[in-house]
């Protein structure tokens, strides 16, 4: 990148918020997901929407590419310029500008984490629901960016069921204004919700202002072991088909189990097929009511243990348990490929069963774990990129599990994102047409391409 651009770009956002040493460069080359690297050109930090603004009007003036970043946890390789371009990182812009309490809103910058306003609304009896496992870290930004879900989706819902308003830089620099406080808005098309989940590719998102609902009063948390799989899946469905929606729903299965035993040491069996992670919570009538509704249904399908929490820590210690499953896995080998096939909550046990027997068939470990509750499952294939034989078996094997996604209903990605890495699989999902809307839309929100290029088709 030629250093008079450079110098262009430090008289926006300050010298020292323009970084192009190698060691920095290195540090914004990769993001959460294997396999990708590619130095950008230069890294921008601005500060606030008038200096985003500022700095894609120069962009897109001289035709080079930008790739908004949060804090690079995503696992589609979304957040990495493969054209040594600019990475513009939002972390500068960390403030919560502001809680309303009386159309319990919030509104905040988009480099602010995911948990800090979680602990904020929480403070004042409030409760911001999407709660990606890498919510300590992760930006509001990339939530948004990605539609972000949790572990609380099957209940509360993701990221787009709570984002009221955004402040979006377009690619020539103007700033959008959608949405707001209102709860009802049906002027025009729905912008907000169009530009949830574009990856970077539409617009670069400066504040957001999401839903608060109030806080739920209490909870209750559940672990439940099950000899067998289809045991595990059956009750997931009839828990749901009982009308109990349970906050959260997760699952594990016995190579998960097995890695999260030997990382966290919380008791689990390790000779069962599977474990499910339930939490229910609300009012305290309503939560006793549906614990027993599902101790009752976890019993009817023959689970070999049933434990409630006596206490907040015992809470906290079982739901470890599915908070520490990727870490857990991720410490067996080199490289984790973590995948997010999401299929129709009937399908979970097939589904299950033909990630285990792909496995097989490639020689492959792959642990599954997710949000059983939503359909969402992530199989993990825990692998060494410096094994090509291995690492062609491996995309040979998601090759398999998601056309078998798409057969059943389901869909390549839930929550992750498409980015590069799943781009592939994105014409069998949505077809010719589906892609040509997709590029009709990035074309009117950026017709010379510069947002985030090579992303999503
Ligand atoms: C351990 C771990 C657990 C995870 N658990 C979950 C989970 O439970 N649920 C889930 O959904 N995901 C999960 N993820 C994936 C990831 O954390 C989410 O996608 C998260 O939203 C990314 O946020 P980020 O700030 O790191 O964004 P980044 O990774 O920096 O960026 C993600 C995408 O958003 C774009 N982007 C970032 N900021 C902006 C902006 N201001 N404007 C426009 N575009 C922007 C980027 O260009 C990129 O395409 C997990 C990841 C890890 C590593």
């Amino acid at each position: 990148m030629e250093d008079s651009f450079i110098k262009a770009l430090s008289e926006i956002v300050g010298a020292q918020y323009t970084l192009s040493d190698p060691e920095s460069l290195a540090c914004y080359g990769y993001d959460s997901t294997p396999e990708l690297q590619s130095r950008p050109g230069v890294v921008v930090l601005p500060g606030n929407s008038e200096e985003i603004a500022r700095v894609m009007a120069l962009c897109e003036g001289a035709g080079v590419r930008v790739t908004p970043r949060g804090s690079g946890t995503n696992l589609s390789g979304g957040s990495i310029s493969f054209d040594s371009g600019v990475v513009l990182q939002t972390s500068r812009m960390n403030r919560i500008l502001e809680i309303d309490e009386e159309n319990l809103t919030a509104t905040v910058e988009t480099g602010v984490i995911t948990s800090t306003l979680h602990r904020e609304v929480e403070a004042k009896g409030l409760f911001y629901p999407p709660d990606p496992g890498s919510m300590n870290i992760s930006t509001m930004g990339g939530n948004v960016a990605e539609n972000s879900g949790g572990l609380r989706g099957l209940k509360y819902g993701v990221t787009d069921d709570y984002v009221m308003g955004l402040k979006t830089i377009l690619a020539n620099g103007e700033i959008l204004k959608t949405g707001g406080k209102v709860v009802k808005d049906v002027a025009g098309y729905n912008l907000n919700q169009l530009l949830v989940s574009s990856e970077g590719t539409l617009g670069v998102f400066s504040e957001i202002t999401v839903k608060l609902i109030p806080k739920p009063q209490t909870k209750k948390t559940m672990l439940v072991h099950f000899p067998q799989l289809e045991q595990a899946a059956l009750t997931v469905s009839h828990i749901i088909a009982a009308r109990i929606i349970p906050a959260t729903l997760e699952f594990l299965d016995r190579t998960t189990i097995k890695c999260v035993e030997d990382y966290a040491h919380v008791g689990l069996p390790l000779d069962v097929d599977a474990v499910l992670l339930i939490e229910v919570d609300g009012h305290p009538a309503q939560v006793e009511e549906d614990a027993a509704g599902i101790r009752s249904i976890c019993e009817r399908h023959h689970c070999s243990f049933f434990q409630t929490a006596a206490s907040t820590e015992e809470a906290l210690k079982l739901a470890t348990a599915r908070r520490v499953a990727l870490s857990a896995l991720a410490r067996v080998r080199p490289t984790t490929i973590l995948e997010d096939a999401t299929v129709p909550r009937s399908c979970i046990a097939p589904m299950v069963k033909l990630i285990q027997d792909t496995a097989k068939k490639y020689d492959l470990l792959i642990g599954t774990f997710g949000h059983a509750g939503d359909g969402n499952l992530h199989p993990t294939c825990l692998t060494d990129e410096r094994n090509p034989d291995e690492i062609k078996r491996a995309h040979q094997a998601f090759g398999e599990i998601f056309e078998a996604t798409i057969a059943m209903g389901g869909t390549i990605t839930g929550e992750h994102g498409v980015g590069v890495a799943k781009k592939k699989y994105l014409p069998k999902l949505v077809g010719e047409s589906g892609l040509k809307v997709m590029r009709g839309i990035k074309g009117a929100f950026d017709p010379r391409g510069i947002l985030n290029p090579g992303k999503i088709f």
